[in-house]
Order: C-alpha cells, then sequence, then structure tokens
C-alpha cells in the first residue's frame, strides 16, 4: 500500500491540534515535509490567536479539515533554507501570515494580490500543491516557500505577529481605498483584533479616527490609549445623526449582523465603507443612501506578499505594534473561550518558543 504524503514527510513536528468540532486543542504529532531548494524552516516563538482560528476549529465556515492545526500569524528565527533561497538565511527571524501558496500565474499572482488567486492556499487546514493538508503556527516548526515568507524588520518585537493578519487585513484596505490621506476623517467600526490595528494605521497615515462602537466603555480605551481622536455609539441615534456626512471612510470590522445605513448616513459624499469582517449572514443594503453622494461600498480581505512585507517595514518604522495578551500553550483553550467572549484586549498571543513542550 502506497504511504500517504503525511508519512512520507521526514521532519518530525509537534503543535496543538483540534480533532473533532468540539474545538478542544490538545497535544499532537505529525510531520513536516523536508526543507525544499525554495523552502524555509524556521523555529516557531510566536503565534498569534486570530478570531478566524476560533472560526475553523469548530466548522462554522464549513471547510474545516480535522485533525486542524491553527495558527496563521506566525513569528520565527530561521533554523534551514534551501538551496535556491535568497530572501533570508539561517538565524534571520521571518513570518508567515494567512498564505503559504498559491499558483504564481494568474493575473492576481503576477500583480503581487495573491491573497486574490483562486487556487490560494491557507497556511493551516487547506490542500498544500504536494495534497497534504496545511498545519499552521500553533506548533514547533513551519516549512514554507520562501515566497510565502516575510522578514521580520529588526526593531520589531516578534510578539507583533498579529500584525501578520489582523494587520494586513486593515493596512491593505486603507491604502487600496486611497483612506490613508493626511487629514482624512477616517471611521473604525467595531474594536477588537481588527479594529484596534485600524486606528493605529490611519492615525500613523495622518487621518483623524473616529472609533463607532456599542459599547460605551470602550470610549475611554479608543481615545486615552489608542489615540482615536472621536467616538460615536453605534446605536445612538442622536450622537449618529449629529456625524452625518463627516467621514471620508470607514473600515468595518464588525462580524456579527448590524445595520449598514447609519454608516453610509455619516459618510460624505464619495465616501468608502470597506468591509473587512464576515458577517456569517447578509447584510441589509439600503440603496438609496448611495445614489445620494455617490457613495462606495467594497470589500478587502488580507493582503498579497509585497504588500504584507511593506506593511511590516511601515510598522517597524512607526513603532505600530498590536496590543497584545502573551499568553503559555496550554492556556490556549482558555484563550479560545475568553476570545470567543470578546474577552481580551486585544489579541492573544502564543508564547510558543518557551511553552510548547515536545511530548
Ligand atoms: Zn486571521
Ligand atoms: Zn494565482
Amino acid at each position: 500500500m502506497a504511504k500517504s504524503y503525511e508519512i512520507e514527510h521526514p521532519i518530525k513536528a509537534f503543535g496543538w491540534a483540534a480533532r473533532d468540532t468540539s474545538g478542544v486543542l490538545s497535544p499532537f504529532n505529525f510531520s513536516r515535509r523536508a526543507t525544499g531548494e525554495n523552502d524555509v524552516q524556521f523555529k516557531v516563538l510566536y503565534c498569534g490567536i486570530c478570531h478566524s482560528d476560533l472560526h475553523m476549529l469548530k466548522n462554522e465556515w464549513d471547510n474545516s479539515k480535522y485533525p486542524i492545526v491553527p495558527g496563521h500569524e506566525i513569528v520565527g528565527v530561521v533554523t534551514e533554507v534551501g538551496s535556491k533561497v535568497e530572501k533570508v538565511k539561517v538565524g534571520d527571524n521571518v513570518g508567515v501570515g494567512v498564505l503559504v501558496g498559491s499558483c504564481r500565474k494568474c493575473d492576481s499572482c503576477t500583480n503581487d494580490l495573491e491573497q486574490y488567486c483562486p487556487s490560494h492556499i491557507g497556511t493551516y487546514s487547506t490542500t498544500y500543491s504536494d495534497g497534504t493538508t496545511t498545519y499552521g503556527g500553533y506548533s514547533d516548526l513551519m516549512v514554507a516557500n520562501e515566497h510565502f515568507v516575510l522578514r521580520w524588520p529588526e526593531n520589531l518585537p516578534m510578539e507583533a505577529a498579529p500584525l501578520l493578519c489582523a494587520g494586513i487585513t486593515t493596512y491593505s484596505p486603507l491604502r487600496y481605498f486611497g483612506i490613508d490621506k493626511p487629514g482624512l476623517n477616517i471611521g473604525v467600526v467595531g474594536l477588537g483584533g481588527l479594529g484596534h490595528m485600524a486606528v493605529k494605521f490611519a492615525k500613523a497615515f495622518g487621518c483623524n479616527v473616529t472609533v463607532i462602537s456599542t459599547s460605551f466603555n470602550k470610549k475611554d480605551e479608543a481615545i486615552k490609549h489608542l489615540g482615536a481622536n472621536s467616538f460615536l455609539i453605534s446605536h445612538d441615534q442622536e450622537q449618529m445623526q449629529g456625524a452625518t456626512s463627516t467621514l471620508d471612510g470607514i473600515i468595518d470590522t464588525v462580524s456579527a449582523e448590524h445595520p449598514i445605513a447609519p454608516l453610509l448616513n455619516i459618510l460624505k459624499p464619495h465616501g468608502k465603507l470597506v468591509m473587512v469582517g464576515a458577517p456569517p449572514k447578509p447584510l441589509e443594503l439600503p440603496v438609496f443612501p448611495l445614489l445620494m453622494g455617490r457613495k462606495i461600498i467594497g470589500g478587502s480581505i488580507i493582503g498579497g506578499m509585497k504588500e504584507t512585507q511593506e506593511m511590516l517595514d511601515f510598522a517597524a518604522k512607526h513603532k505600530i505594534t498590536p496590543e497584545v495578551e502573551v499568553v503559555s500553550m496550554d492556556y490556549v483553550n482558555i484563550a479560545m473561550e475568553r476570545l470567543s467572549k470578546s474577552d481580551v484586549k486585544y489579541r492573544f498571543v502564543l508564547d510558543v518558543g518557551k511553552t510548547l513542550k515536545v511530548d
């Protein structure tokens, strides 16, 4: 009987995996491929816990492949490189985000937009080009093609791993939709893992930032700690009416159902509402407010490899880092439980390097 690709992978690896839709993670022995000529192998030091990890663990998007080793905000140090690798060398700090592969030939790929490649390959719980399942960063080591490996800037703390998903997810739409200019008024809806990064990047671009949230108790944090200029309670009609036609752009990070009419109302003419959260059900789209002011609604997901590197370099230069709570590997199930209740400011990061104990 032919061996599965998994068995033929010669490199022993160890991580934490969920075996079923309970989503509970526990220690897991598996294997990685040998470092190919274009591959980079690295020891994982930190891995962020993204909200999508939680969805995937419980198969909430109906595409999970068990066992799942999650994690796509991965930072570590290079242990081996293939003969053709030019980007990094042994001992360098590197990162891997949401993607580990794409076709490299389509229009999206040739325009540095690998995230929109129809054949893009996710860092975990998808099928790699050799037929094996991909495993993410809740593990001791990673192997990835150098094209999908980011150089980690020297003065960027390694626990800033959430830049690799939460960071690029908010940086890319601010850039692409041109809502990154000094003096523009930018709204950020939702103040979680994504929202707090949107605030930080928009501030760094010189924008005036308004946080729009359902919870009043985030006001102090938004203004005093994160540097937002103003704060609106989304269900306070008087406040929202008072902000009519004030914003040039809005980054909407909310992944629950929510009304978008009040958001369109606070956009100026030509304003842009960009969705980066992923509500499971369709939202109601009122068309009239779009006509009255030639407004645009768009969407965006992560960023290409070139832009992700640019974002990391920008973050290092402007000292932009996510607010993180670093936790040990054996805390991961509690962290997931807390994340499901939004009980984290604003991102958990697993200290894989120091706390993953190999069985
Ligand atoms: Zn993510
Ligand atoms: Zn492609």
